[in-house]
């Protein structure tokens, strides 16, 4: 998609503090990180919203999903447990969609977003 800021992202054209990288997927440092971690996962095609992925997208989604954890444990925020079974650590996944959903960037992309409190969050 020409004038796509993802697009150009993931096309290397635009630089970006990459993180993760195969034929489908990529993921980088968001610019304005609201938490000590802040990564975007996105699909290298583009899909302007998750509205615009159907079912035949539901392995694409899961592998996006799927990568979080992942990242997660690479950048210190994955979930642990103690000893006694109390969870620690954590991060929330989202997918802002449309105006009313929060979406500033018309191109799929999973907010990994986690690290210790404080944090300012998202809008
Ligand atoms: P959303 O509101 O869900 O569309 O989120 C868009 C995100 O993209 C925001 O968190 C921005 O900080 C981030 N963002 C915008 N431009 C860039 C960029 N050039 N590189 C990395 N992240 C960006
Ligand atoms: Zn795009």
């Amino acid at each position: 998609m020409e004038n796509c800021l993802f697009c150009k992202i993931a096309a290397k054209a635009i630089p970006s503090t990459i993180v993760y990288e195969d034929e489908d997927l990529l993921a980088f440092k968001d610019i304005n990180p609201a938490a000590p971690v802040h990564l975007l996962v996105i699909p290298k095609r583009h899909f302007a919203t998750l509205s615009d992925c159907s079912a035949n997208e539901a392995p694409l989604l899961g592998k996006m999903l799927a990568l979080a954890p992942r990242l997660a444990e690479e950048f210190g925020c994955a979930v642990g447990y103690e000893a006694d079974g109390t969870p620690t650590g954590g991060y929330k996944t989202v997918i802002n969609s449309g105006p009313d959903g929060g979406q500033e960037v018309y191109h799929l992309h999973l907010h990994l977003v986690g690290g210790a409190r404080p944090w300012r969050g998202m809008r």
